[in-house]
């Protein structure tokens, strides 16, 4: 999917691809496999998240180590993602 945004490098609106690909990351030492969602600018070749993409990626990430932590995260907001996971790190 490509969409027409504004790239901070380019500092201009360029064609930029929607991705969503499996990516890996670490939290607390454990390490975490989620789907990362963004774009890529196809003139630089510069990724970067829109806000709510940004949220998005954040909140695959608390859900992936807290279902880790053994702690169902499926009922959870976005608050309560982020203070359970704050707490499972502290046991
Ligand atoms: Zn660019």
């Amino acid at each position: 999917m490509i969409e027409k945004l504004s790239c901070s490098d380019c500092e201009s609106v360029q064609d930029c691809e929607y991705i969503n690909q499996a990516e890996e990351t670490e939290m607390k030492g454990i390490s975490i496999n989620y789907i990362a969602e963004f774009y890529k600018c196809l003139s630089c070749g510069n990724e970067f998240y829109t806000y709510g993409m940004q949220d998005r990626n954040i909140d695959s990430i608390l859900r992936v180590y807290l279902s880790k932590m053994g702690i169902d995260s499926l009922n959870m907001n976005r608050r309560q993602l982020i203070d359970a996971a704050k707490l499972a790190g502290n046991r």
